[in-house]
């Protein structure tokens, strides 16, 4: 069976009354018939048939065994990184998402946990940095926002051989395209408030586990810690899922289109989409994800906060906000949004230069998307134009 007629067919018909929509099971507790003796639900922080629903159809999803539903993308990373003691060390991909960034230096460094980052396109970079007290490989493939690609089997097998656990954050690629599991991760972390969700209406996160014995872990910290979602937002999930493998396809077939027109524009400096045969890693994205993604990102050859600005703010179709993996397409300037909390230095070592832009592209008819960038780039070009004449006026 595909994984399409899989998906939709692992959504359950409620066998009380035959709704074909998951009941959202808006309750707090459960009535007991004597104490400790109910229907597999007592409280609903522990355990909400909403939730549960969503939880049993992403493991399945994601070919895991355990999946647990968590309040954001962030309760969920926090979730993962709960496993470990003060002590560990953790090595990440550089260019980091900037709140699991903040996360780990300005929460988890004080309770002792140290991470390393590093390009994890070079398996010898991470080879380098593993030491005594390494527990945790922590991947983002494709990162966020210069859709750097690492390679998921060779690491799991580097991850093996030292007996350090594997996570991937799946958000950008989604289970859709992208399966670390199968390819030898431990863990699957999602940020769902993306491309699960995939209508911008929802925060939510996810944590699936390949062992048992370590989503039972997961699924402990749910509990003591409390993030979980709620019934309606795990409703709302389910709703996203029956189209996720739709909507990438869609998103991916657009995403490739504008990365072409981009890379063929004279404003434009690089642009990074792992669809393109120039991008480092093309071959290893092909290797491990069935399409693309929807997220491209570019920086213009006058690499200047002013001229993203223009760019950003002289789009209609593409608005300008934070977050991606919605319907309709959304632009961002990830240095003084997303990547803010990450200083400049670092940030440029990532490759977050000034003028770079990343586009979550949406599924709007791609030839209008094409226009919108095209007048947005000739504002840029009139911008620049603008400061020249300022520039020579002055000599
Ligand atoms: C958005 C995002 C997160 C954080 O998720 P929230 O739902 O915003 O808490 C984590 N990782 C990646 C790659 C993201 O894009």
């Amino acid at each position: 069976m595909q994984a399409t007629t899989q998906l939709l067919h692992s959504i359950p018909v409620d066998p009380q009354t035959g709704a074909i929509a998951v009941p959202i099971y808006q309750t707090s507790t459960f009535v007991q018939e004597a104490p400790g003796v109910n229907k597999g639900f007592d409280y609903s922080r522990t355990n909400n048939p909403t939730r549960q629903e969503l939880e049993k159809i992403v493991a399945t999803l994601e070919g895991g065994t355990v999946a647990a539903a968590f309040a954001s993308g962030l309760a969920a990373i926090d979730a993962v990184i709960k496993l470990l003691e003060s002590g560990d060390e953790i090595i990440a991909v550089d260019d980091i998402y900037g709140g699991a960034y903040r996360l780990f230096e300005k929460v988890y460094r004080k309770f002792g946990i140290k991470v390393t980052y590093v390009d994890t396109t070079d398996l010898g970079a991470i080879n380098r940095a593993i030491t005594p007290k390494t527990r945790l490989i922590w991947l983002e493939t494709p990162t966020n926002p210069t859709l750097k690609v690492s390679d998921i089997r060779a690491i799991a097998a580097t991850a093996h051989r030292y007996k350090l656990l594997l996570a991937v954050d799946n958000t950008f690629a989604s289970p859709a395209l992208q399966q670390p599991l199968a390819l030898g991760a431990d863990i699957v972390v999602h940020s769902a408030t993306k491309y699960i969700g995939g209508h911008s209406d929802v925060i939510a996160g996810l944590v699936i586990a390949k062992d048992p014995e370590l989503g039972a872990q997961i699924k402990f910290y749910q509990n003591a810690c409390g993030a979980v979602l709620g019934p309606f937002d795990s409703f709302l999930l389910i709703r996203g899922l029956e189209t996720l493998h739709l909507r990438l396809a869609q998103h991916s077939r657009n995403a490739l289109q504008i990365a072409q027109y981009l890379s063929a524009h004279p404003l434009v400096d690089k642009v990074y989409y792992p669809g393109l045969e120039s991008h480092p890693q093309h071959a290893v994205a092909a290797g491990q994800q069935s399409a693309f993604g929807g997220i491209v990102s570019f920086t213009l050859k006058n690499d200047t906060e002013a001229a993203a600005s223009a760019l950003v703010t002289g789009t209609r179709l593409f608005h300008l906000a934070e977050s991606l993996g919605g319907v309709k397409s959304l632009v961002s300037h990830p240095a003084s949004m997303t990547h803010k909390t990450i200083d400049r230095a670092t940030r440029q070592k990532a490759g977050v230069k000034d003028s770079l832009v990343r586009l979550s592209v949406g599924l709007e008819d791609v030839q209008d998307l094409v226009s919108d960038l095209e007048t947005a780039l000739t504002i840029v070009s009139a911008t620049g134009e603008k400061e020249k004449k300022k520039l020579l006026a002055h000599c």
